[in-house]
């Protein structure tokens, strides 16, 4: 955990919220295979990637995917 200011207060943090409006989020992996001809290893490689997925709908929360891996919003 970072350190936070003594000062301060949960109310001045703003919530991270799903597309849905969800604000509960569960811990998640996704894991991605690295091909043995990418690698050199004699077999596949297998990566895992956390992210969190919303306890409402099931949507990994984008903000926190590694930036490849997010879906590109067209409006901002
Ligand atoms: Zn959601």
């Amino acid at each position: 955990m970072n350190q936070l200011p003594s000062n301060f207060n949960l109310n001045d943090a703003r919530d991270m919220d799903c597309d849905c409006g969800g604000k509960i989020f569960l811990p998640a992996y996704r894991f991605k295979k690295i091909s043995r001809l990418l690698t050199g290893q004699p077999k596949d490689s297998v990566m895992p990637i956390e992210l969190y997925v919303c306890s409402s709908c099931g949507k990994p929360l984008q903000e926190l995917l590694p930036q490849e891996l997010q879906e590109t919003k067209i409006t901002e």
